[in-house]
């Protein structure tokens, strides 16, 4: 499936503009230093309070490059950061970067034989984790070192001090800059695993600098992603994922914004963080804004002075437009919108259009205009053909930010990334009259009755509007007469009795025939990824094996 030649395609209504993406990534994040000086607030410690400067950030990265160097790390190596969110974390792959080094990124919930995998998959040397995490790393073949951030560091491992101590030998930094290449890869990250296994996206230092770019530069144009210097970013999403990394972290440094670092989510600890710190940016997933329009945790976010915030920005999965208003009501000063991401789109597609310097309209519901300096086109997944505005198809998208490939999976990077670079997604949606994308579903997703689709996210997106119904996904279900029927989870309200026959007729009101829910099964919750999407693998297999 290649390009045609009358290709339908769809670009930002913002100009190009020229992105220095000849850098090295953190020479580009670090680059505008002088826009705010040296002792401007970078990253913020939540649990401790504590305070590093951009100059400290800076010079703690080239310490830590040194460090590395000293633990034999040289220029295309991998080392792993299995951590939670943390300041060291930001300084590891900054180091990393500057070593020339890859950081592959996991989740420190993960097992040990999880970990195992993802090291040997990626030929990580060296990891850099927490005491709580140790006992998981110990004697995983080809690495060559543990480094340990905090203050008990246990036996065999390098405290992560020793990583920022000053080098006595100053002349040791024979130079690696100048073999550096654009194209060498600085971030590994590991796709979701949503809809099968996690595939290593290995992601350049030019296509993140053009992600970013994409995102958030501008000169003195229009900006899609408007952060600035008296930013406060709220930093919860786990860093280990590409959203967190990408367009919160990264992009937070790029616009010299403080980034709010945040170990652990809470609902209240975060209303509390929010009001303590005035957070000006909020970067959620659709769960935690469940959580927020739902339940009475969320509900306190009455009690909080919450109006700080301008920007609520939710991505990593579909956001309905009820929920949208739902959060709107507890959030009123804050602009609402989504961000369409994928790993392997390095991340960003497209952003809401009210997030922009100069906000243009836009619609709930909607993931928003496609970036800058890149093209986008809906194909229809059956011939490849590019479809007009309004039909819905297959999202695809080409620029500099899309990755490099899978790593050792050229089979798999071909049949993603076509011939002519185009970058499938695999995502089913549709670009309006105004230029706003709006996503449907994963193709993986769709429940086909006869020969009509059903959207999952569209039916848990009007289940959530019930009162009663405090979280709900949709899958199909094997039907002899229909193929598949839609079928649903869902968690009932506290002292809620509703029932299945209630919620079926709610929802047969107001759909067409081939979308009514043929069955409702309870449940206590509905498994979500840590990067807050539905697991509905798991619920397929559920429903197969008789739940
Ligand atoms: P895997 O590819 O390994 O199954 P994954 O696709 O879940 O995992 P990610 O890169 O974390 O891995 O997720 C990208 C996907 O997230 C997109 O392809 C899309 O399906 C979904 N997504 C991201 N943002 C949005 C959004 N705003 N609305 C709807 N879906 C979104
Ligand atoms: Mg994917």
């Amino acid at each position: 499936m290649g390009s045609y030649a009358g290709d339908i395609i769809f670009r930002s209504r913002l100009t190009d503009i020229s992105i220095p993406n000849h850098l090295p990534l953190h020479t580009y994040l670090f680059d505008n230093l002088s826009t705010v000086g040296p002792d401007h607030p970078c990253l913020i410690d939540a649990t401790t309070g504590s305070v590093l400067t951009y100059s400290d950030v800076r010079l703690s990265s080239v310490r830590v490059s040194a460090g590395l160097r000293r633990l034999g790390i040289r220029r295309g190596h991998v080392i792993m950061l299995l951590l939670p969110n943390c300041p060291e974390f930001v300084l590891s792959f900054l180091g990393a970067s500057t070593r020339g080094a890859v950081s592959t990124t996991a989740n420190p919930f993960f097992t040990p034989a999880e970990i195992r995998k993802q090291v040997s998959a990626s030929a990580a040397r060296l990891i850099i984790t927490d005491s709580a995490c140790v006992a998981k790393v110990r004697g995983i073949d080809g690495v060559s070192a543990v480094v340990c951030v905090g203050q008990d560091v246990p036996d065999g491992c390098v405290p992560f001090a020793d990583l920022l101590a000053e080098a006595d030998d100053e002349s040791e930094s024979e130079s690696d800059d100048e073999k550096f290449d654009p194209d060498d890869v600085v971030a590994l990250p590991y796709s979701s695993g949503t809809t099968g296994m996690a595939k290593g996206v290995m992601l350049t230092h030019k296509g993140t600098v053009t992600s970013i770019s994409q995102q958030i530069d501008g000169g003195d144009q229009n900006v899609h992603l408007y952060y600035h210097s008296g930013d406060v970013m709220l930093c919860l999403l786990p860093m280990y994922h590409i959203y967190s990394l990408v367009t919160v972290m990264c992009c937070a440094l790029r616009a010299k914004s403080a980034v709010l670092i945040v170990r652990k989510f809470d609902m209240k600890g975060m209303l509390e963080l929010i009001e303590r710190h005035r957070v000006t940016v909020a970067p959620l997933v659709p769960p935690i804004a469940v959580e927020m329009a739902k339940t009475a945790a969320g509900a306190g976010a009455d009690r909080y002075d919450l109006t700080s915030v301008r920007m609520v920005i939710s991505g990593a999965a579909p956001m309905g437009k009820e929920l949208e208003d739902a959060v709107r009501e507890r959030m009123p000063n804050a602009m609402i919108g989504q961000g369409y991401g994928m790993t392997e789109a390095g991340p960003v597609l497209s952003f809401c259009m009210s997030f922009a310097k100069e906000p243009m309209a836009s619609k709930p519901g909607s993931c928003g205009m496609v970036v800058r300096n890149a093209e986008l086109k809906v194909v229809d997944p059956n011939t490849g053909a590019s479809l007009h505005r309004n039909q819905r198809g297959e999202i695809c998208i080409r620029g500099d930010n899309v990755m490099k490939g899978y790593l050792n999976d050229k089979k798999a990077t071909e049949s993603t990334i076509d011939a002519e670079g185009w970058l499938h997604t695999g995502d089913i949606g549709y670009v309006d009259d105004d230029d706003e994308i709006f996503i449907v579903d994963r193709l993986k997703e769709i429940i086909k009755y006869k020969g009509f689709q059903v959207a999952p996210a569209e039916i848990e997106a009007l289940l959530l509007t019930h009162d009663h119904i405090i979280d709900a996904a949709v899958v199909p279900m094997k039907d002899e007469a229909a193929g598949e029927v839609p079928v649903a989870f869902v968690v009932r309200a506290k002292r809620s009795e509703i029932t299945e026959e209630e919620i079926k007729r709610f929802i047969y009101k107001q759909v067409v025939f081939y979308k009514r829910i043929s069955k409702v099964f309870f449940v206590e919750a509905i498994p979500k990824s840590p990067s807050g999407k539905i697991l509905r693998k798991s619920l397929r297999q559920r429903l197969e094996a008789g739940l």
